[in-house]
């Protein structure tokens, strides 16, 4: 099981798996850090889809996540997952972060996608600490595949030093 899952340093945007995860918010309407390269790079389709989905259901929901294109990415799709933003650790951000993981996976399985990369939600603008989120990203991800064995590999696409460091520790 544990070889699906490895760790990458570099920018998602250029990964060639089925489908790529972004670090969204709730208005589906793009932001900053990994949402903002995503929306560069894969154009004007995405965002559109984003507006049609936020017209018809009013955004995502935080542990949530939706799916649309991936414009001119080389990824297939792009799932849209919002993960919770850090507070004190007391307002169920560590089951929120865990949903926002697992439920990706399952909308990716959902669409017949066996390759899915996750940035690592929540770290960067929503300031979820580093060590702690790794910890539930992984634990979301490998109790998943016990669950659904159609997925077959999960990338941890990590854009900063620290996070590489902290995942190529946590998954030898
Ligand atoms: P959030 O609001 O969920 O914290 P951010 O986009 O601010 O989302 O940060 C989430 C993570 O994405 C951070 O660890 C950040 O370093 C990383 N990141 C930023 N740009 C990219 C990129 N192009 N590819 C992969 N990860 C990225």
């Amino acid at each position: 099981m544990e070889h699906k899952i490895k760790v990458e340093l570099g920018d998602i945007t250029k990964c060639e798996t089925d489908v790529i995860v972004n670090a969204a918010n709730t208005s589906l309407m793009g932001g900053g850090g990994v949402d903002g390269a995503i929306h560069r790079a894969g154009g004007k389709a995405i965002l559109d889809e984003c507006m049609h989905i936020r017209n018809k259901q009013g955004g995502c929901k935080t542990g949530e996540a939706v799916i649309t294109n991936a414009g001119d990415l080389p990824a297939d799709y792009v799932i849209h997952a919002v993960g919770p933003v850090w507070q004190d650790g007391s307002k169920n951000e560590d089951k929120l972060l865990y949903s926002a993981y697992h439920n990706s996976l399952k909308l990716a399985s959902k669409n017949n996608l066996k390759s899915i990369a996750f940035p690592n939600i929540s770290t960067g603008i929503y300031g979820f600490p580093k060590e702690r989120a790794a910890e539930i990203a992984i634990h979301a991800v490998q109790d998943y595949l016990v669950e659904d064995e159609f997925i077959q590999n999960v990338t941890f696409v990590c854009f900063d030093e620290e996070n590489y460091r902290i995942y190529s520790k946590l998954l030898p």
